[in-house]
């Protein structure tokens, strides 16, 4: 298995001062190629830490993916940083300087001084042409490793990605491995009461088991690696089927089926027309089941803090102003000391209400609250 390292380099990412997009495009071009990220880093704009990276990076892994620092001030040293770590010297390239004072010309420009350390790489590379900007990328190899130095521009990145690392990094090094993942999603249980289910699970290599917690709702994320699409598709449903069997209705959804998916579907089994009443909530349970128009009929927002039977009532209203056959009713009250949410259900299948409170600030009193009672319309409506 061919391993890979992104490092991304620039004192602004340290600062905080942009958010790291190249890593994620990174991270995604080689998944779907079927490369194993071993590792991600970030530097700042030194050529001595960026060597100390890459020379770290290369005792782990096969592939460095180096973004970053490729311009044409000072500043920008990863070719320094990157020939210090390989031992190698830096040349200037006519071949890449004549690209450069192309690409300036085909915009009515000349290049300057400064633009020379653009065509400087470390001795051997195989330069990459870009042709959507004006710095050059670099492949410099040495005893089997390989450093691929990309500008940090993410549009300059993406296309040299696709077009010239992808292709070479499929040739060069068989990768006879796919990775697919797939998401099964749960809501109404805590992190930890999927934990003690599927401890045996989490603690598998291949393939990987992992949760990711949401307000009210937890990810459970499956990642097979295998020879073909087939054997790993396999692996994902062996233990999807595990998951089924040891969670069941917990379960509302894979991939991209979202709880309120799942909820309104269920709506819409039981042929019933919904209207939603909220308070405390800013709206927004009305636009998380906006996209379903052909079975939410639309919402009214309160401003105020209403009790348990003014909700119903407000719910009767409103289900009668829009001809809608269901309602769910949804108060949150926070404060400091804890959060109240009420949900109120009204259907000619049945009425139910659904009390909860939580001790301590909640930041995301909203969603948790959504969660809770998208939860209750999944499993408790019935189909007709
Ligand atoms: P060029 O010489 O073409 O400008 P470069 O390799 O010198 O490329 P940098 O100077 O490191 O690139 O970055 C250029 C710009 O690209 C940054 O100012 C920032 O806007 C963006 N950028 C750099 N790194 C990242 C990153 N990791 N994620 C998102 N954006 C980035």
């Amino acid at each position: 298995m061919t391993r890979a390292e992104i490092l991304t380099i620039g004192t602004e990412l340290l600062l905080g001062e942009i958010v790291d997009t190249n890593t994620r495009m990174i991270a995604i071009a080689l998944r779907e190629n079927g490369f194993d990220l071993f590792r991600t880093a970030t530097v700042g704009d030194n050529p001595e830490r960026i060597a100390l990276a890459v020379s770290d990076a290369l005792e782990q892994s096969e592939i460095l993916i180096a973004a970053g620092g490729l311009g044409p001030t000072v500043d920008d040293v990863t070719r320094e940083g990157v020939a210090q770590a390989l031992g190698l010297a830096l040349e200037f390239r006519a071949d890449l300087w004549a690209q450069i004072v192309e690409r300036f010309e085909a915009f009515g420009r000349e290049p300057t001084e400064n633009n020379r350390r653009q065509a400087t790489v470390p001795k051997g590379s195989i330069g990459i042409e870009n042709p959507v900007g004006t710095a050059p990328g670099f492949i410099a190899e040495k005893s089997g490793k390989v450093v691929i130095a990309l500008p940090g521009v993410p549009a300059e990145l993406e296309h040299l990605l696709e077009h010239e690392v992808l292709p070479y990094l499929r040739t060069r090094l068989a990768t006879p491995t796919v990775i697919k993942s797939r998401k099964v999603r749960t809501a109404g249980t805590g992190e930890s009461w999927l934990d003690e289910r599927i401890q045996d699970l989490e603690r598998m290599t291949n393939p990987t088991v992992g949760l990711a917690a949401h307000p009210g709702r937890v990810d459970i994320r499956i990642t097979a690696k295998a020879a073909t699409e087939f054997e790993a598709d396999e692996m994902l449903w062996g233990i999807e089927a595990t998951l089924q069997q040891r969670l069941g209705d917990r379960i509302y959804g894979t991939d991209d089926e979202t709880l309120e998916f799942a909820a309104m579907a269920q709506i819409r089994k039981a042929g019933l027309r919904l209207a939603t009443v909220e308070a405390g909530t800013d709206g927004a349970l009305a636009e998380a089941v906006a996209e379903f128009g052909d079975v939410f009929v639309g919402g009214e927002v309160l401003r105020e803090q209403i009790t348990v039977d003014e909700m119903g009532q407000e719910l009767e209203r409103v289900r009668g102003e829009l001809d809608a056959s269901a309602g769910l009713g949804l108060h949150v009250a926070a404060n400091e000391e804890g959060v109240e949410i009420l949900a109120v259900f009204q259907s000619p299948g049945g009425d139910w209400r659904l009390e909860r409170s939580f001790g301590g600030a909640a930041p995301n009193a909203t969603r948790w609250a959504i969660s809770l009672a998208l939860e209750a319309v999944r499993r408790r409506v019935e189909a007709k």
